[in-house]
């Protein structure tokens, strides 16, 4: 219950230690005992590791960490963690790569570490003046943002090109210069925000107009993902159901309500990877759907054809700005043991991975769409979920379970129903 005086206007909460700081909220919120024991918990982190990492910490959240098998890629085996709450997507996952693994696995593309920082310089008198001197200075401003990072340069990375866009907006025209950087095998958003920020006043001397923002771009146009796999027609269930999900994909090409939820389907792989292996989510969603919009149509990420022999050709293509160093890569435990169970040898192929795992994911949501509603596979974990939130002790979780799938009621007030049966001692 809420303290009636409750209020939220707090400050200097980030000066508290975490104990302070759950003391504090127990008495706003009126937390109980096991509420705070729950906060308590702070897992594998040590208090002082976990205060660093955001601001006003008061504990620690866990999801899940699962495997998935099966993948072959670019005939290299790996075995993928995935982070995720919903139940059935990793299952799936593993799934879908048997059925790709019987045709030779899947064949995914290099992918080129290549980030976009964006200038943008306002104020301009002269657009076509200021764009003829800013290309003719592009070797000096390349070389003043490598002169940020010297330990990327030395690594063969760093700067190498300029694009030059103009747009126009609500407040006139402006240009838009797009630093392009090899980042190697970090993700690259500091590295390439510290360099815009390096070049910015030169900028504006050379072109004589005022830059504002100076920051990545997550579609990452030069970072894109591709994937392609056959995956077996009997073992997807037959003819009908590889009909079905060519059936799909012509609705997700034809609607952008489908397109968002087939494309859910393919983050739901992309996102789990991501996050197992401590990379920006929202750069990855953000890049990702803007990339499916480029048309001007929102689309599907993947694409779908039939082999001579009634296979099916799965093709992911995605935007993928994955590192395997800096950020949290290295500074989250769970992190580091997830890319130490990839076995990764740069960012490129944790990217490669990651497309193959989302066209893995997409191919077995459809099939389980075309073949028998997605609904069946996902009710029996989801049914052990809704028993525990009716309050199901662990022991009765699978009996009630079974008991709302025969009666096909999944729901808490039926599990509750179910559990006062029991306890009652019918005989169920
Ligand atoms: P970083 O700055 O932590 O580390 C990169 C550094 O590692 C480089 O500067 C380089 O000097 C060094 N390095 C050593 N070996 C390297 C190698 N083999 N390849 C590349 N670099 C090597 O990491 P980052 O990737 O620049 O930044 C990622 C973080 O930025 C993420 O946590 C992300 O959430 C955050 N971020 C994201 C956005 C966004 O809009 N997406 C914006 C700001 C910050």
């Amino acid at each position: 219950m809420i303290m009636k005086d409750f209020h939220s206007n707090i400050s200097g909460f980030y000066k508290l230690s975490i104990d302070e700081r759950q003391k504090l909220l127990s008495n706003l919120v009126n937390l109980d005992p096991e509420d705070l024991d729950i906060l308590k918990e702070l897992g594998y982190f040590t208090p002082t590791q976990i205060d660093t990492l955001i601001e006003n910490v008061v504990g620690s959240y866990q999801l899940p960490f699962g495997l998935a098998f099966n993948f072959k890629i670019n005939g290299k085996d790996y075995i993928i963690p995935m982070v995720i709450e919903e139940p059935s997507v990793v299952a799936a996952a593993s799934n879908a790569a048997k059925m790709a693994r019987k045709h030779g696995g899947f064949q995914s593309d290099d992918v080129p570490p290549i980030m976009i920082s964006q200038i943008q310089i306002t104020n301009l008198k002269d657009i076509k003046a200021a764009k003829e001197v800013l290309e003719s200075r592009k070797q000096d401003l390349i070389k003043i943002a490598n002169e940020q990072d010297p330990l990327l340069n030395k690594l063969g990375g760093g700067a190498q090109d300029i694009e030059i866009r103009e747009i126009q907006t609500n407040k006139g025209k402006m240009i838009i210069l797009h630093l392009l950087v090899n980042v190697l095998d970090a993700m690259g958003a500091n590295i390439v925000n510290t360099m815009a920020e390096a070049i910015s006043p030169y900028i504006e001397d050379i072109s004589g107009g005022k830059v504002y923002l100076r920051i990545v771009s997550n579609l990452a146009t030069h970072r894109v993902a591709r994937s392609k796999a056959t995956f077996d027609k009997e073992m997807l269930g037959g003819e009908e159901v590889v009909e079905g999900i060519m059936n799909a994909y012509e609705f997700a090409l034809a609607d952008p309500y489908r397109a968002t939820t087939h494309n859910k389907g393919i983050m739901n792989g992309v996102v789990a990877l991501t996050l197992a292996t401590g990379n920006d989510t929202r750069a990855i969603e953000s890049g990702a759907h803007a990339y499916a919009s480029l048309s001007g149509r929102y689309s599907p990420l993947t694409k779908f054809d039939v082999d001579s022999q009634g296979n099916l050709i799965g093709e992911i293509e995605l935007p993928l700005a994955l590192g395997i160093i800096g950020g949290m890569t290295k500074i989250h435990p769970m992190a580091r043991l997830a890319l130490k169970i990839l076995n990764l040898k740069s960012s490129s192929e944790l990217s490669q991975v990651c497309a193959a795992l989302g066209l893995a994911q997409n191919v077995a949501a459809l099939r389980a769409l075309a073949a028998e509603g997605i609904q069946k596979g996902h009710m029996a974990l989801h049914s052990r979920n809704i028993a525990k939130v009716a309050g199901v002790p662990d022991d009765l979780i699978e009996k009630v379970s079974k008991k709302m799938i025969a009666d096909k009621k999944i729901r808490v007030d039926y599990a509750k129903e179910i559990l006062q049966k029991i306890n009652d001692g019918e005989n169920l």
